[in-house]
């Protein structure tokens, strides 16, 4: 039992013998751990949870397994930056400019106006570390360590090598300077999570973990390209390798957790920070979408619904599956009503809190519905019915579609338009989005896409 625990336990013993009313269950344990993982550009298929069969994931079946995996879970942008702007603020992105990827350029990251997630939790007495990919912002302003968190090892941009780069600057830093990285870069990212909890077991703690793999470049380890040398593809097979990885690397965080008792009060979601990329014109990596369509940097199902699972056996229910479409926007809100932070109407904060709706507590929705705008590209869910308007390169076209509005329900491949048959329920929806981007604002970067 390690010095949290002893502590908690005299604390609740103090409550229960002096005859005082003990508060609620779970206002009398401690605040849990909170573990946000996130992988780079996974195709919605390559996971065993959906169906995977070539790819083995029995680290991330088992957090499902253990768990809630959520059958609607989007992210709010289709590619990077945006996704993981919208994930640490708890708002969509374009509420405050953060549309597309940034490019270099001092001034551009995730806007200094802005409160990440690790601020808040830092605020609310959690240790707070970073491994992994940034990609809001490079310049020194917008460090992860200026963002709220304590710790950071990692990169700064939007992709890195897998292998140390011969004769270049190191760019892999630990806080502000090179950490000299020999290993195999997701493996790295793995033995410095557990490497996290580690130091940090006795205190609550907040680790970011967003992975790169798998975005490109594609590496993988002579070990891994061997595992899966019956896959003939080539590029297939070096994904699967690169999954492998990512999955074996999130194993030896799960086993860390068990081996230091902390299994049940961590709180862990996984997401994916867009769909795979298929398209012509994206990091095509070998991923698939199936059965969505579309790919990464579109606004159809295969660029913004992704895997989304949730773990923390001390008060979710597991092996359950929620279908009520929920979004990355809600991480931010359901990690600190795990943390006992109530938020303020002045955060604007866009997603909710999912806790009650994973317990059963509450039945409903937890969104009248969700919201896509990326440069010419537009999305809404709303129930069962999705409008929507899409770059056209997912289909070899170029340009945006015209608006189309698909059935989810029994058209998850967005493969039936019924913008011509169903014209009031076009206006219903399009009148909602318009409503609701009344409240964003221009890109500060980037353009049309
Ligand atoms: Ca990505």
């Amino acid at each position: 039992m390690n010095t949290r625990n002893v502590i908690l336990s005299c604390a609740v013993l103090a409550f229960t013998s002096g005859g005082v009313s003990p508060p609620l269950a779970h206002a009398a344990e401690a605040k849990p751990n909170i573990i946000v993982i996130v992988g780079d550009d996974m195709g919605y298929a390559d996971v065993g949870a959906h169906g995977c069969k070539d790819i083995p994931t029995p680290n991330l079946d088992a957090l499902v397994k253990a768990g809630v995996r959520c059958t609607n879970g989007y992210v709010s942008g289709p590619y990077c930056s945006p996704t993981r702007a919208g994930l640490l603020t708890g708002r969509y992105q374009t509420r405050f400019g953060h549309e597309f990827n940034p490019g270099g350029g001092a001034n551009i990251g995730l806007p200094l106006t802005e409160t990440t997630l690790a601020d808040r939790l830092k605020a609310a007495g959690y240790v707070t570390g970073m491994v992994g990919k940034w990609h809001l912002g490079a310049a020194e302003k917008f460090h992860p360590q200026k963002r709220g968190f304590d710790e950071f090892f990692g990169f700064l941009g939007g992709a890195h090598s897998y292998f140390p780069a011969k004769g270049k600057a190191e760019t892999i830093l630990r806080g502000t300077k090179p950490a000299n990285e020999t290993e195999y870069l997701t493996d790295a990212f793995g033995r410095e999570a557990v490497a996290f909890v580690d130091r940090n077991k006795a205190k609550p703690f907040f680790l970011y973990l967003p992975f790169n793999a798998v975005h490109t470049p594609m590496h993988a380890t002579e070990g891994g390209l061997k595992k899966f040398e019956t896959i003939k593809d080539n590029t297939r097979r070096t994904y699967a390798a690169m999954m492998w990885a990512m999955d074996e690397a999130i194993g030896k965080l799960l086993a860390k957790l068990k081996d230091e008792k902390l299994e049940q009060n961590t709180l862990i979601f996984f997401v994916s920070d867009n769909g795979g990329p298929t398209m012509q014109g994206t990091t095509i990596n070998g991923s698939v979408n199936a059965p969505l369509r579309g790919s990464k940097r579109t606004t159809l199902e295969g660029g913004i619904r992704v895997p989304f699972f949730v773990k923390w056996p001390a008060r979710l229910p597991a092996n359950k599956l929620y279908d009520n479409p929920v979004i990355q926007i809600d991480i931010l809100p359901t990690a600190l009503a795990a943390a006992g932070v109530e938020p303020k109407a002045d955060w604007k904060l866009d997603g909710v809190n999912l806790l009650p709706h994973w317990t059963g507590e509450m039945k409903t929705a937890p969104h009248a519905a969700l919201y896509w705008r990326f440069g010419q590209q537009f999305a809404i869910r709303k129930g069962d019915w999705k409008l929507v308007r899409y770059d056209t390169a997912a289909e070899g076209g170029k340009g945006p579609s015209p608006i189309r509005l698909y059935s989810l329900v029994d058209d998850i491949g967005e493969k039936s338009d019924l913008a011509a048959t169903q014209p009031d329920k076009v206006k219903e929806l399009q009148a909602a989005w318009d409503k609701w981007n009344t409240g964003n604002v221009a890109p500060l970067w980037g353009g049309k896409k």
